[in-house]
């Protein structure tokens, strides 16, 4: 409680000196921030508050939000799976990465000592004095593991992952076409883009090959873990 008051008195006084209207307002908005879970969208904020009986407006509530990372409240951060902007608290004194799984989006916070410290030691090999950076490691978090079938299809295959090719659905024409672009069973692909949109490009040893959505449906792999 006494961490909520501090924040919204300093946030108060930025506001002021900075001539904001709707100060009271927008100090609710920090208040709803503040006590709601970490990486939240505008748009999941803006359904609180309405819960709350606040009828802010969508572009009120981003607003204020962008405000609190101009004055150092929040950050925001895209992670680069999903196109949602999520906005977290910025607690002074306390750094924190990421851990995102690209299926569900579930965000875990860490912070090792041990990759820090690395990151030092990097730096200064590099004739760097480190000021600020941002890890984040992308995954596919254990509920959604066990969700997953043994064997996909390559369109349901993520960037990053590597699999060994089982099976080709579809008659001889399509094994036929898969053959002439050097792709056989039992090889071992890298997945380099899939943004889901049904094109994606995949490594097959040194050669990069471009599949159409048709094709990545009728591919069969096994993800190697
Ligand atoms: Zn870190
Ligand atoms: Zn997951
Ligand atoms: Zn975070």
């Amino acid at each position: 409680m006494e961490y909520l008051n501090r924040e919204k008195e300093q946030f108060k006084n930025f506001f002021e000196a900075e001539g904001v209207n709707d100060i009271n307002a927008r100090v609710k908005v920090l208040e709803l921030f503040l006590q709601s879970k970490q990486h939240i969208t505008s748009d999941e904020l803006t359904e609180i508050a309405v819960k709350n009986g606040d009828f802010f407006s969508k572009s009120f509530v981003e607003d204020t939000l962008n405000l609190m990372c101009k004055f150092g409240f929040a950050s925001k951060n895209r992670f680069d799976n999903n196109g949602d902007i999520k906005y977290e608290h910025k607690h002074l004194g306390r750094h924190h990465d990421h851990i995102i799984c690209v299926k569900c989006q579930k965000i875990v916070e860490f912070n090792n000592e041990d990759i820090e410290y690395l990151q030092m030691k990097v730096a200064a090999a590099n004739d760097f004095y480190i000021l600020q950076h941002k890890m984040e490691i992308y995954g596919i978090c254990s509920a959604c593991l066990k969700k997953r079938p043994k064997i996909i299809s390559l369109a349901m295959a993520k960037a990053g992952e590597r699999l060994i090719v089982k099976d080709v659905i579809g008659g001889i024409k399509v094994k036929m076409r898969i053959l002439t672009m050097g792709l056989k069973m039992g090889d071992e692909i890298e997945i380099i883009t899939n943004y889901g949109r049904g094109e994606l490009v995949i490594a097959a040893g040194h050669n990069r090959l471009m599949l159409g959505q048709g094709m990545a449906d009728k591919i069969f792999a096994e993800p190697i873990t």
